[in-house]
């Protein structure tokens, strides 16, 4: 049989994902969150309770145990997490977008609005492995943003007397954050979606117009499913890295920075791209070294093991620019001699990383770039977390009469050829006189 060429869309279907996808965990997700809908603080105290192994009887984290965790926070720790959010800060700041107006006619102009929404729930992961840097990479961009209501969620740890991480919280106090929660998964995106009441109908959790964070397959489902109800940032599931490499890359490294993400989710993805079969057999052969002696040795080996994640071999760079295109992972390192300038042609990637010196990790905590990413693919058609994420452009039209009077033949005519007539009356009763040539 002849083979077939595939086009660049079906080579989307064949690059290597997970067995479980957002789309298979929504049947896990819908009773969970439509029962947070239905009964609110109980739904969530009960999922808490089955799932984080937390009976919570405050949702909310005491003010004072933020400061207290803060007071006790490793001072080396501190020092990283504040370079972190100088460093997030600094870009994120630069993502600020002013109001623009354009003139259409004398007396006539349109603005473009930038406008915080109001309310927004940030998540922050705390399963497998808990996440102060993604407090830092959710509160920074909604800070830049103006956005005046923050509440970050994060899952009920029983080690730590049901309250999530200290060092989350003590990230959250950093930042100025003061309202904040002990619930993860499904029903977190859920409480901030719906909002929560007691059982005596008192507001627990007040609903938020947008949530974000990342999260595992679970979290990411959640936010499509009630996407509509509430905005989302992208689905930021669960972490992939592709590395595009040549014979020019460290085998040691490329091996190090595969098993970097895969440390994250027994479901994380990682994809070496290469021409090179020598690479890809060094790659092997330091995966092996290097997996045995890794702390998550478990989780990282499901990972590598699970159909997320392969060697793809291909004919030359330029088919492996196509394959990496169609994967479009979350992170995708490049390691070429033209990194740089293959960078500047990468179509689909949540974030890239140019050359050996600028590991996926970087990024992770201190680069300046935002870590909160989309997966699963939908880097195609979806950005990472951003000031933008946390703004609407609103349009505001102001015409006078003279600018009207200018365009107005043209409005009716529209209205006439999309037979809705009293369009263009809404026009003609301002000029009661006929319409201005
Ligand atoms: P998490 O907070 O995302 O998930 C923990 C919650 O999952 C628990 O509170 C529980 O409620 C829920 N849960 C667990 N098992 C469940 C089940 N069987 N059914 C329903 N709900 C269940 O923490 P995690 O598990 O450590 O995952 C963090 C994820 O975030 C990883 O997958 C990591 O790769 C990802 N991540 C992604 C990005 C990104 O930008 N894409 C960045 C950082 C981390």
């Amino acid at each position: 049989m002849r083979g077939q060429v595939l086009h660049h869309r079906e080579l989307r279907g064949v690059v290597p994902r997970a067995a479980l996808d957002v789309e298979g965990a929504l049947a896990v997700v819908r009773p969970i969150c439509d029962d947070v809908r239905a009964r609110g603080v109980a739904a969530v105290v009960e999922a808490t309770e089955r799932f984080d192994g937390v009976r919570l009887t405050d949702l909310r984290v005491p003010v004072a145990a933020l400061q207290e965790a803060l007071e006790a926070l490793d001072p080396t720790v501190r020092a990283a997490l504040e370079e972190s959010v100088r460093r997030a800060r600094l870009v994120h700041a630069d993502q600020r977008r002013t109001s623009s107006t354009v003139r259409l006619a004398p007396g006539g102009t349109v603005t473009e609005r930038w406008v915080p929404v109001e309310r927004v729930g940030l998540y922050v992961p705390g399963g497998l492995a808990v996440y102060p840097s993604s407090v830092v990479m959710n509160v920074v961009p909604a800070q830049e943003a103006g956005v005046e209501q923050i509440a970050v969620t994060s899952p009920a740890q029983k080690d730590f007397g049901g309250l999530p991480h200290p060092t989350i919280l003590a990230a959250c106090a950093l930042l100025g954050v003061d309202e904040v929660y002990a619930v993860g998964g499904a029903q977190a995106v859920a409480m901030f979606a719906y909002g929560a009441r007691d059982a005596d109908g008192a507001l627990v959790v007040p609903g938020v117009d947008i949530v974000t964070g990342p999260g595992n397959i679970y979290v990411a489902a959640a936010k499509r499913l009630l996407k509509g109800v509430i905005g989302i940032d992208s689905e930021a599931g669960p972490t992939e890295i592709g590395i595009l490499a040549d014979d020019s890359a460290v085998p040691s490294e490329v091996a190090a920075d595969l098993i970097s993400q895969a440390e994250h989710d027994p479901m994380a993805g990682a994809v070496l791209v290469t021409p090179s079969v020598a690479l890809a057999e060094a790659v092997q052969a330091e995966l092996v070294v290097q997996v045995a002696a890794t702390k998550h040795r478990d989780r990282v080996a499901t990972a590598l093991a699970g159909p997320q994640s392969a060697l793809v071999l291909v004919d030359d760079l330029e088919a492996g620019m196509e394959v990496v295109d169609a994967y479009a992972a979350e992170h995708l390192e490049i390691h070429t001699v033209d990194a740089r300038e293959r960078a500047t042609r990468v179509r689909n990637a949540g974030a890239v990383f140019v050359g050996r010196w600028a590991p996926v990790s970087l990024g992770d905590y201190c680069a300046g770039s935002n870590h909160v990413l989309p997966t699963g693919g939908c880097a195609c058609f979806s950005s990472g977390l951003s000031v933008q994420t946390f703004l609407r452009g609103v349009h505001v039209v102001d015409y006078d009469e003279q600018a009207l009077a200018g365009v107005a033949h043209h409005v009716v005519a529209l209205a006439d050829a999309e037979d809705l007539p009293a369009h263009g009356q809404a026009v003609r009763a301002r000029f009661p006189d006929g319409l201005p040539a």
